[in-house]
C-alpha cells in the first residue's frame, strides 16, 4: 500500500512557474510541468556564463528535454556545464541525453546519489516492478515509468564528475557563483546556488510552492537548510516547483513549513495540521487544487512527521 501511495504522489503534481526575468538577468527559467496523474518535472534555470550555458536541473520527461535543448540551440551556445540540485528523478532524469548531447559539460552534484541508488530508488523500483507485474500502472504512465526505470539502469548518468562535497564559492563556466551543499534536508545532500551579481537563489526543492516533497526527507535538517537560505541576501528565489519567489514569498513559505513540523511534533489534531498548511502556504496553492495538496500534507503528515522513531529519522543519517 506504501509503495503505490508514493508512486502516486510521485506521479501527482502542481502548478508551473510562470513568470520570466528580464532578458538582462543572465537567467532564464523553463518551468516544470506538474499535472494530475503525471509525474512532476522540477522547474530548470539556465544561467548565462562566459564559457556556455550552465544548465540547473533536467527535468524527467522527454517534453521537458527538448524544451531545453531547443533553448540551448536557439540561444546558439553550448551547455557547458550541469548542476544537479538533487538527484529525484523529476531533475535528473533528463541528464542522459542533455550529457550526450553535450559531453563536455560537467556534472555538479552531491554524492547523495549513491545512498539513494541503494536505499529509497532501490525500493521504488521494486515497488514499480511489482505493480507493473500486477498490471496495476495505467497504460497512460507507462512510458514515464519505464523512462524512470531506464534512469536507474544508467546510474552513470546521474553520479557527478564534480562532486559537490561543501559549501563554498566556486567558477562554473567562467561564472561566479556560491555553491551551498545542505546536508540531510529534503534529500541526503541538496545543492543549492547563490548568485550574487543576480541576486539569485535556486534552491531546488528545499523549497516546493504548494506542499514540501517529505518522501527522501530529514525534517530538522531541512528547517535548519532553510535558515540558511534566509541568511542569504537574495532578492529573487527560484523554488523546485512552482513561481519565483520575492524574499517575502520565501519568509512566508518557511514560516508554514516550521509551524507543519511543529504541529507534526505537537498533540494536535491530524486535520489542524492539514488545514494549518493550507492556511499558511495558501498563497502558493493553485485554485482548484486544495483537496489534492491535503492529501499530500496528510500523507507526509502519516508517513514522515508522525511515523514511527525510524522512520522520521531514516533519512537524517
Ligand atoms: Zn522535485
Amino acid at each position: 500500500m506504501r509503495t503505490s501511495i508514493v508512486f502516486l504522489a510521485a506521479l501527482l503534481g502542481a502548478a508551473c512557474a510562470g513568470a520570466q526575468p528580464p532578458a538582462t538577468a543572465g537567467y532564464h527559467v523553463v518551468p516544470g510541468s506538474f499535472l494530475p496523474n503525471r509525474g512532476p518535472d522540477g522547474n530548470s534555470v539556465f544561467l548565462d556564463a562566459p564559457d556556455g550555458l550552465i544548465l540547473v536541473d533536467t527535468g524527467r520527461h522527454p517534453e521537458h528535454r527538448d524544451r531545453l535543448l531547443g533553448y540551448a540551440r536557439a540561444r546558439g551556445r553550448p551547455i557547458a556545464a550541469v548542476i544537479n540540485t538533487h538527484w529525484h528523478l523529476d531533475h535528473s532524469t533528463g541528464n542522459a541525453e542533455i550529457r550526450a548531447a553535450y559531453p563536455r559539460a560537467e556534472l555538479h552534484a552531491s554524492n547523495a546519489i549513491e545512498g539513494a541508488l541503494t536505499g529509497f530508488l532501490a525500493r521504488s523500483r521494486a515497488g514499480v516492478e511489482r505493480q507493473l507485474a500486477e498490471g496495476r500502472i495505467p497504460e497512460a504512465n507507462l512510458p514515464e515509468v519505464r523512462r524512470g526505470l531506464a534512469a536507474m539502469d544508467n546510474p552513470g548518468a546521474l553520479r557527478p564528475t564534480r562532486p559537490v562535497t561543501a559549501s563554498g564559492p566556486v567558477t562554473i563556466a567562467g561564472r561566479r557563483l556560491r555553491m551551498n551543499l545542505a546536508p540531510f534536508a529534503a534529500t541526503e545532500g541538496d545543492v543549492w546556488l547563490f548568485d550574487e551579481a543576480a541576486r539569485l537563489a535556486i534552491v531546488g526543492d528545499l523549497v516546493v510552492a504548494e506542499v514540501p516533497f517529505m518522501d527522501t526527507a530529514c525534517p530538522e535538517g531541512w528547517r535548519t537548510a532553510l535558515d540558511a537560505i534566509a541568511a542569504t541576501p537574495f532578492e529573487t528565489l527560484i523554488p523546485g516547483h512552482g513561481e519565483l519567489m520575492t524574499r517575502a514569498d520565501f519568509l512566508a513559505w518557511r514560516t508554514a513549513f516550521n509551524n507543519f513540523l511543529d504541529c507534526g511534533a505537537s498533540e494536535r489534531p491530524r486535520a489542524d495540521c492539514i488545514a494549518g498548511w493550507r492556511r499558511d502556504a495558501a498563497r502558493f496553492i493553485g485554485a482548484g487544487r486544495e483537496a489534492m495538496i491535503d492529501g499530500y500534507a496528510g500523507y507526509y503528515l502519516d508517513s514522515r512527521l508522525r511515523a514511527t522513531p525510524e522512520e522520521r529519522t531514516r533519512y537524517c543519517r
